[in-house]
């Protein structure tokens, strides 16, 4: 299916299109793209997607398009908690700006009053943990009636956390022409039971199916000291299959600086960019296709139009600070259908970017670390850093630094600068 890259044509109302400019969205993330037409058309979906994803975009957009003004209470969200009921019906206000749809969260730990209010005022979205939702529903406060869509936000963690009872109550008092949306994290066989029976031949979507990337390009994330990157850069380059490199540095000093280091280490190297006369830039691209050079190292004026066949490895010694600038970059190699490996060196002060760059791409990166490169690897496990010592030297290090937190490893990484 051809899919679409900008909110324009989604055919939203210009009040909610207007709405998602002032937030600064500029285009969908890959669930919004997936599931923001099925969900418009009242498919019902159901979404495997976490957090940062962009997956309340993907199911108040749709919903807010399909509910009106005064028609009473239309569109419910039920969550696990009441910090992310809260997240919901702020970000469906702010969505639902200009449109004069009304909206509420209601959540257990604070006073009835004001929820009683939206509730017999028919605001026509709401935003509930179950088990406040359910007292109000026992008491007779709310009118669900109208119903149009239910989303059941975080499915796994209500079950896990014993909401299937107050779920089905939900389930038995609302309307069966509703539209639902269950999204889950994760898709164990009870989320999986409970999608099948809250929804009618669903549209199922996820946030990070293949094709976000070209075929056959491996993209690993080393966490790195900012003074060990040059260090890191040379040792991975000592491996025979790192056969012809393109290094992109954010400014055109890091590339000169770089390609310095290089050369004093026996690497031929040139570099790539907007000072370098046109010439120099061709011949450097020549000899760096012909095979003379192993390494060129650029900055971004590189990455639009080089096409050189056979580029083993993109190596973002920086990490780009605009997500778009990642995608294409690493899209100059595994080209032609040919493998490819796209590195990317991360310090402690460049996580925000690496953060923006995952959530353009809806996945996270696998990360990678050597303990001689990064941090000392004192809080990771006996058997993890008898791992990673023997895998190091002269090997990539392949072991991934999931068992810390990217909080934990940011932090540690800069109390190491
Ligand atoms: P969520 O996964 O729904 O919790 O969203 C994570 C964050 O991404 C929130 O701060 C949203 O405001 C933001 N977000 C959602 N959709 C987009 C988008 N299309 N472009 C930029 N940011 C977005």
């Amino acid at each position: 299916m051809e899919e679409v890259h900008n909110f324009a044509s989604f055919g939203l109302s210009d009040e909610l299109r207007a709405a998602i400019e002032s937030l600064g969205w500029t285009e969908p993330t890959p669930i919004q793209t997936r599931a923001v037409p099925p969900g418009m058309e009242g498919k019902d979906v159901v979404g495997i997607a976490q957090t940062g994803t962009g997956k309340t975009g993907a199911f108040v957009i749709p919903a807010i398009e399909r509910i009106k003004a005064g028609g009473g209470l239309q569109f419910l969200v039920l969550c696990p908690t009441r910090e992310l009921a809260q997240q919901v019906a702020e970000d469906a206000g702010e969505l639902a700006r200009g449109s004069g749809l009304r909206v509420a969260d209601i959540v257990g730990g604070v006073g009835y009053g004001p929820q009683l209010e939206a509730l017999g005022e028919g605001f026509e979205i709401i935003a509930a943990t179950p088990g406040r939702f359910n007292d109000h529903l026992e008491r007779g406060n709310v009118d669900l009636s109208a119903l149009a869509v239910l989303v059941l936000d975080e499915a796994d963690r209500m079950l896990d956390m014993g909401f299937r009872p107050q779920i089905e109550e939900v389930l038995q008092r609302s309307p069966r022409s509703r539209q639902t949306m269950l999204y889950s994290a994760t898709m164990p066989n009870g989320v999986h039971a409970l999608a099948l029976q809250v929804t009618r031949d669903p549209v199922w979507v996820e946030a990070t199916p293949e094709g976000t990337t070209a075929e056959g390009i491996e993209e690993l994330v080393y966490t790195v000291k900012p003074e060990m990157k040059v260090e890191l850069l040379v040792q991975l380059l000592e491996s025979s299959e790192w056969d012809q490199v393109l290094v992109f540095t954010r400014t055109k000093a890091g590339a000169d600086a770089l390609r310095g280091r290089l050369d004093s280490g026996g690497i031929r190297a040139d570099t790539m960019h907007s000072d370098r006369r046109m010439e120099h830039r061709v011949r450097a691209l020549d000899r760096f296709a012909k095979g003379t050079i192993r390494v060129l190292v650029a900055t971004d004026v590189a990455q639009r139009g080089l096409d050189v066949e056979g580029i083993s490895h993109v190596v973002n010694f920086d990490v780009p600070t605009d997500p778009e600038d990642y995608v294409h970059r690493i899209g100059r190699t595994g080209r032609a259908g040919a493998a490819g490996c796209a590195v990317t060196f991360v310090t402690g002060a460049e996580f925000g970017y690496l953060k923006s760059i995952e959530h353009r791409l809806g996945r996270r990166l696998e990360r990678v670390s050597i303990p001689e490169f990064d941090y000392s690897g004192s809080s990771q496990s006996g058997e993890d850093q008898g791992q990673q010592r023997s895998r190091s030297g002269r090997s990539m290090g392949r072991k991934s630094a999931a068992d810390l937190s990217d909080e934990e490893l940011a932090e540690l990484l800069d109390l190491s600068k």
